[in-house]
Parts: structure tokens; C-alpha cells; sequence
């Protein structure tokens, strides 16, 4: 079994940006937990020689905010269980969310090598903007841009030093 790693976040964020990104190819493995789980996308990469399976959470029922907001919990709480790196991903052109502090919540609570990745830096104007995202309480932070692949490496660097 390779090491997983998994990328968790609201929605909009960019994270399966990320996931195209960073994949060498897709993984046929069918998730069969049905409801919560569907929608998850697995796909191979390698990094620095280190290889691993990469998750891209996703599979959000469209319904209340309430349901809306308990199915990202259980994507965090999959990613907290199987994952052995997890990397969570926030929009700096959004700021802050509710939900991110959620999410942020449940990660501080695992014990759980944890990359907090500020997405859509996607140039160095942004930069400063990423600043807020230390308010979540899980330290240092990744200044990425999902579409013009800047920063990305530096994650993954960091990434594949924790398996
Ligand atoms: P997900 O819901 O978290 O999987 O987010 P997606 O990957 O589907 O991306 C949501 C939107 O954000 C799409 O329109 C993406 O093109 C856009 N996006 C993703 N990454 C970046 C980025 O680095 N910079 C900018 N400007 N937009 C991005
Ligand atoms: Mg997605």
C-alpha cells in the first residue's frame, strides 16, 4: 500500500485544481462506501521518488446548509482516518469562512501531519492577502496557485517529507 494523501476543503476552493495538478494517473479503485464517499476521485503520483495515492474529497450533497456542512465533516473525518498526510485548501479570495474554521476545528483535533494550502495566490499582490489564513490556528501555511502550478512544489515537497 502506498502512503495517502488526502485534500480536504469547502467546495470552490480548487481543490480537484489541485488533484488534476498533481496526478500522474487516475486510480480505478471504486469507492463503495455509498453516500458520503461517492464522488471521491483517486489518482498515483510521485514526488522527489516518492510515490503515493492522492484523494480529492468532493461529493457534497446538494440539500440544506446543515446536511451541506455534516458532509464535508465526514470527508475531513474519512481524510483524518485514512489519509497519512492530509492537505487542506482555502481560497484566498474568499478569506476566512465559517466552514474553514470548521474544517480547521477538526484537524487541530487529529493528530494528523496536516498542509494548510492557501489557494489562488495566483499572483505576488495575493500574497499578503494570505496573512488572515494564520487565524485558523494551524501555523505556518503553503501560498499556492492551483492554475499556474506556482507554490505547488514547495507543498509537495513538504507533502512528501511526512510519508
Ligand atoms: P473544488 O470545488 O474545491 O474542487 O474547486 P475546483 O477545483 O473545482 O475549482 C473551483 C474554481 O476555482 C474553478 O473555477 C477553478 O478554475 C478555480 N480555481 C482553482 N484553482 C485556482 C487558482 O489557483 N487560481 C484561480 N484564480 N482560480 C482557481
Ligand atoms: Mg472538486
Amino acid at each position: 500500500m502506498s502512503a495517502i494523501v488526502a485534500i480536504v476543503g469547502r467546495p470552490n476552493v480548487g481543490k480537484s485544481t489541485l488533484f488534476n495538478r498533481m496526478i500522474k494517473r487516475r486510480d480505478a479503485i471504486v469507492d463503495e462506501i455509498s453516500g458520503v464517499t461517492r464522488d471521491r476521485h483517486y489518482g498515483k503520483s510521485d514526488w522527489n521518488g516518492r510515490e503515493f495515492s492522492l484523494i480529492d474529497t468532493g461529493g457534497y450533497v446538494v440539500g440544506s446548509d446543515d446536511i451541506f456542512e455534516k458532509e464535508i465533516d465526514k470527508q475531513v473525518e474519512l481524510a483524518i482516518d485514512e489519509a497519512d498526510v492530509i492537505i487542506f485548501v482555502v481560497d484566498v479570495t474568499a478569506g476566512v469562512t465559517g466552514m474553514d474554521d470548521e474544517v480547521a476545528q477538526l484537524l487541530r483535533r487529529a493528530n494528523k501531519p496536516t498542509f494548510l494550502a492557501v489557494n489562488k495566490v495566483d499572483s505576488a499582490l495575493r500574497e499578503v492577502d494570505a496573512v488572515e489564513f494564520y487565524a485558523l490556528g494551524l501555523g505556518a501555511y503553503y501560498t499556492i496557485s492551483s492554475i499556474n502550478g506556482s507554490g505547488t512544489g514547495e507543498l509537495l515537497d513538504a507533502v512528501v517529507e511526512k510519508l
